[in-house]
């Protein structure tokens, strides 16, 4: 606990508890299990302690996070502007999870920016900007779905978190984790997962139902993607991978079906870097992963607009897949040394 600030949590807690009207959680653009998993289970225990609580997330989610505990009344801002600038309207607090840029909103960054009641960041990326009342920031803890249950267990809300809430929260340690693989350095993320586990949650049904949920179009793109648009680098211990927008015509793509390739090259011998392009309608969506001490968010940061964490990061590029794949190969050289140093085995 000796991580959070009290004096922090105590504001955080007041600005709840000053609430009269609706409270807005926000995840960010394309939400992951961890965005999902931290509103939905803070909008459970909020719901619990008698508040009205709206969840207006910037675009949709993957349908294999579906079954969490409140998901049918999220509001999708890109198919319901009107119903997301009410939710807004009605509210006077509003609270960002999982993010702290206003760019990682898209088009609902003017919603935000134009909300005229207190705001609250949650959050556990480097580099937090600064658009908010209260920001509850800290890079050491694995997800945001760890943090916001750490916070919410020092308020008097803690006793507000049920099955469903830890069940939420569960689900956006476990993705952001890799099911427990990386950023797990930290012998309190499994306090918290001990914690939960004694609340009840089924950790294997969670599994099953985010990881088992896919569909066999999905399988497929995945074996054509790992055949034919993988190139490996063995000089420089990368892997680049690639989807065009045909590929995802063939296969019948949906949201969230590229969901765990950049991982994939990674189980290489050697391999320690690793970047999947998704080709968007208007730019070139990139995922980085890497092992050990390597900063792909560098990468992301400095030549694809983008940000993140140490070991995962993603941006946007406004440019065609060949040049973003050109752009990656050019890069290479200069990170080549730092790359080589993260090769440990
Ligand atoms: P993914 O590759 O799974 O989309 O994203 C991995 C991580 O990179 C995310 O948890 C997030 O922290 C970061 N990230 C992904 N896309 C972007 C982006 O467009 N901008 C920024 N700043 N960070 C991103
Ligand atoms: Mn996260």
């Amino acid at each position: 606990m000796e991580r959070l600030d009290k004096e922090i949590i105590k504001r955080f807690e007041q600005l709840i508890k000053d609430s009269s009207k609706s409270i807005v959680l926000v995840p960010h653009t394309n939400p992951d299990g961890d965005a999902m998993g931290s509103v939905l289970g803070l909008w459970r225990v909020l719901c619990n302690a008698g508040f009205t609580v709206k969840i207006v997330s910037p675009t949709k989610y993957p349908e294999f996070y579906h079954w969490m505990d409140g998901h049918e009344q999220v509001i999708n801002f890109s198919h319901h502007p009107k119903q997301s600038a009410r939710a807004f309207a009605e509210s006077d607090l509003l609270i960002c999870m999982d993010f702290n840029q206003l760019a990682r909103l898209g088009d609902m960054k003017p919603l935000v920016e134009g909300f005229e009641g207190k705001k609250v960041l949650v959050d556990h990326h480097p580099y937090p900007g600064n658009f908010t009342d209260l920001t509850i920031s800290d890079i050491t803890f694995s997800s945001t779905a760890e943090l916001i249950f750490t916070v919410l267990q020092s308020t008097e809300f803690a006793r507000y978190i049920d099955r469903n809430a830890a069940t939420s929260f569960f689900t956006g340690i476990m993705t952001d984790t890799g099911s427990f693989a990386f950023n797990v350095s930290n012998p309190d993320t499994f306090e918290v997962v001990a914690q939960l586990t004694r609340i009840g949650i089924d950790q294997q049904e969670i599994y099953s139902r985010v990881y088992d949920n896919y569909s066999a179009d999905r399988m497929r793109l995945m074996g054509f993607c790992l055949s034919n648009r993988m190139t490996v680098y063995p000089e420089y211990h990368t892997a680049c991978m690639y989807i065009t927008r045909e590929d995802q015509k063939a296969f019948n793509f949906v949201t969230g079906d590229n969901e765990g390739f950049v991982n994939m090259p990674l189980s290489i011998k050697g391999v320690v870097f690793s970047v999947l392009f998704t080709e968007k309608e208007k730019y070139i969506k990139a995922s980085f992963r890497s092992k050990g001490d390597f900063a792909v968010n560098e990468v992301s940061e400095k030549y694809f607009n983008g940000g993140g964490h140490r070991n995962a990061a993603g941006g946007e590029y406004y440019a065609s897949l060949q040049d973003a794949i050109a752009q990656f190969e050019k890069l290479l050289p200069e990170f080549e040394d730092r790359i080589k140093q993260s090769v440990k085995y």
